[in-house]
């Protein structure tokens, strides 16, 4: 037995593997040690159970056949690298032709015999007449078993080339297996085994890598979907738990004369009950002197605004300074208007700062803010920056936190001797168990409620040809009274094509909407700050009744009496940012529209994301169709979290798992938060080890 602990040992050690697959597997997969190579998981099964008759090949779905066959007879055809041998196969029940590019030498002598085979390959179609490519050959034995399922690993093809066919692979598992067999201990504990019904981790191991059977497969993913679920769990509530013992924050005495005169005498409207139940959420935090970290999420139009400045205000009212952070400057300055027009008349000092603030003015709001003379700083990043110091911040809000990474989170908490109160909002509606697992340290609020007399989005999609109808639908609207939006897809800024196209339907616009009857406001990314805040304010004022724009207005802006958006080239562009920019209109009363606009060739992803678009208003459903459409890995914010390295577990698939793992994690930490019984010592030890390995405990604010 080696001293190394038996997961480090580094796969040097493995026999049969040899030094140069070690090497690659180092070099090109990173994997090192034997618990990186247990780790690395297949990541489908090719089911080898399945046979073909030779005559249902032409009408199965299955894109990969597997024939007991034997040979009739081969030929060598072309020359060259088009150099093939070409055999007929046939069973009982018809022939088919098998073709191979390499091992010519090799496959001429095999198929000189006359038993049976196993033919396993891609059937392969050319003018109505069916063959098969390239298929693996393994001679039948009646009395064998043949390996069942056979795992696919991510990078097979890789693999194949450096010499670890399926078959090296499979001989390396068992070898790895059998040293290790007796010394991988358990790293769940009994009541976690129990709960579930899951398998011994060695158990599991094996049937993910050299699976027996379907049973014992499925038993084996859900085991170590727990493992990996459970763990994230237990350390986001861990987190939570220790930062309410050990983060104080400020302790806020009372509500204040500041929040209760603003309800009484400056709220436009009365909050939804959502807004209310979200706004005792947050005073509770407050009053307890621990610090707050809350995410609220709430569908576009869901009101966040006005909760985030209830929050603020409940900080200002108790002598602290409050701030907001927005990621556009547009939205920072959309923010600082309404915020000084919801405050007039209550003493309540408000500024701006981002990044086109003036140096000379930029100096003054330093003073300023240090001194205490601004109670409230609107603004973008531009605020973390350490220069930026405030004389008693309280509570910061961080508006659209999906635009922001977890490391902006935790800046703000330099800000103050105690960290001050932190809210996020989103409004990209994120499925319950990725928010779970994405946001699992913060307290989360949720608006699931519009304000009153919001009448549904009606959604339409139109093909580009038909453009003509979509103008005409404008000019009604626009006889109405209303503003419409038209948004053109400018991903990236500095591409030339999208930014000619945006002119091109800017041009195409004003000649079909002529001044002086019609006003046509643009903005886009190429603008400077004060030519973008001019043109908007000429939309905010209804001076312009058209607003052609990038996505520099996707999120948060809020122009209530716009009740059309058009969006073009809808095809390029994410569930997500539809639905935003979807959400820029529905604020009002009157009823609203959204026109996606897309070329007459859809593929079938974009089809589905304009079916989704057209059938439902609702951000979570449309977020859940985001995450089966792309999967977790490229959903928003969740590589920059670093939380998330999901090698097992889906988010979108496992949705039930993961609420599962998260209650378990919630009443083994309830009654035992430092998981310091006996019955946790194995828990508390591996997830020690998690911890220990990715160094990340604590960082996450
Ligand atoms: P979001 O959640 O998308 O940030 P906003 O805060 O911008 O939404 O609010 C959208 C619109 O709804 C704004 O015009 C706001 O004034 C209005 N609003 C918010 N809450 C209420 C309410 N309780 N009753 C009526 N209108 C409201
Ligand atoms: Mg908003």
């Amino acid at each position: 037995m080696s001293i190394v602990p038996v997961l480090q040992r580094p796969i040097d050690f493995l026999k049969g593997l040899g030094p140069r697959r070690v090497e690659a597997l180092q070099k090109k997969l990173g994997i090192y040690t034997y618990k990186d190579l247990l780790q690395y998981y297949p990541f489908r099964y090719v089911d080898k159970t399945l046979f073909h008759k030779i005559n249902t090949i032409a009408t199965t779905e299955a894109t990969m056949v597997q024939v007991i066959a034997k040979v009739r007879s081969y030929h060598l055809a072309g020359t060259g690298s088009s150099e093939r041998i070409v055999a007929t196969l046939f069973d009982e029940t018809g022939e088919i032709e098998a073709v191979w590019f390499q091992g010519i030498k090799w496959l001429q002598e095999v198929l000189k015999k006359t038993n049976a085979f196993i033919f396993y390959g891609k059937i392969n179609e050319f003018n109505g007449k069916y063959s098969i490519g390239h298929p693996e050959i393994e001679e039948y034995n009646k009395h064998k078993i043949h390996s069942p399922l056979e795992p696919v690993y991510p990078s097979t093809e890789y693999l194949k080339k450096i010499g670890l066919d399926n078959k090296a692979w499979m001989k390396a598992f068992e070898n790895l297996f059998a040293t290790i067999h007796e010394e991988l201990a358990e790293n769940l504990s009994p009541e976690v085994i129990q709960h579930f019904g899951l398998l011994s981790r060695i158990q599991a191991l094996k049937n993910i890598h050299l699976p027996t059977n379907f049973i014992l497969l499925e038993k084996a993913k859900q085991r170590l979907k727990v493992e990996e679920l459970l763990l994230i769990q237990l350390r986001l509530v861990t987190q939570n738990i220790i930062r309410k013992e050990i983060n104080q924050g400020f302790l806020l005495k009372e509500t204040g004369a500041v929040f209760t005169d603003f309800i009484q005498n400056n709220l436009p409207f009365s909050l939804t009950n959502a807004q209310k139940r979200v706004v005792k959420e947050i005073w509770q935090d407050m009053k307890a002197g621990k610090q707050m970290n809350r995410l609220l999420q709430g569908d576009v139009g869901s009101g966040k605004t006005i909760v985030a400045l209830l929050a603020m205000l409940l900080g200002i009212g108790n002598g602290y300074q409050a701030c907001i952070i927005a990621p556009t400057e547009i939205l920072a300055e959309q923010h600082f208007q309404s915020l000084q027009e919801l405050l007039q008349g209550t003493g309540i000092t408000v500024d701006i700062l981002t990044g086109s603030t003036k140096k000379a003015y930029r100096k003054k709001l330093h003073e300023a803010l240090q001194n205490g003379q601004i109670h409230l700083l609107v603004g973008t990043h531009a605020i973390l920056e350490p220069t930026v110091v405030f004389q008693n911040l309280g509570v910061a809000v961080i508006d659209e936190q999906h635009r922001f990474g977890v490391a902006q989170r935790s800046k703000l908490w330099q800000k103050n001797t105690l960290p001050p109160h932190v809210l996020v909002m989103s409004a990209t509606p994120i499925p319950r168990t990725l928010a779970m697992t994405l946001y699992g340290d913060l307290d989360l609020s949720i608006l699931d409620e519009l304000p009153p007399g919001r009448k549904p989005i009606k959604t339409s999609h139109l093909y580009e040809n038909s453009r003509l109808k979509v103008f005409g639908f404008m000019r009604e609207q626009i006889a109405l009274g209303r503003q419409i939006y038209i948004v053109y897809p400018l991903i990236e800024e500095s591409e030339t094509m999208d930014y000619s196209n945006l002119m091109e339907g800017y041009d195409i616009v004003c000649n079909r909407f002529p001044m002086p009857e019609y006003q046509v406001s643009i903005v886009h990314g190429k603008m400077n700050s004060v030519q973008k805040e001019f043109e908007m304010q000429r939309f905010v004022k209804q001076e312009t009744q058209i607003m052609v724009a990038t996505t520099v207005i996707e999120v948060g802006i809020n122009v209530p009496n716009a009740s059309v958006m058009v969006i073009e080239s809808s095809e390029r562009f994410g569930l997500s940012q539809l639905h935003q920019l979807r959400g820029r209109v529905g604020r009002g009363a009157d009823q609203s529209y959204c026109v996606l606009v897309t070329g007459n060739k859809l593929s079938a992803d974009a089809k589905f994301r304009v079916e989704t678009m057209t059938s439902t208003n609702d951000g979570f459903e449309i977020a859940d169709a985001d995450l089966k459409l792309r999967g977790m890995g490229d959903l928003q914010g969740t590589q920059q979290s670093g939380l998330i390295r999901l090698r097992i577990a889906d988010l979108s698939r496992d949705a039930d798992l993961v609420e599962k793992c998260r209650n378990l994690a919630i009443t083994i930490l309830q009654e035992d938060a430092h998981l310091l019984l006996p019955k946790n010592t194995l828990l508390k030890a591996t997830l020690e080890d998690m911890l220990s390995e990715t160094g990340e405990w604590g960082k996450i604010s």
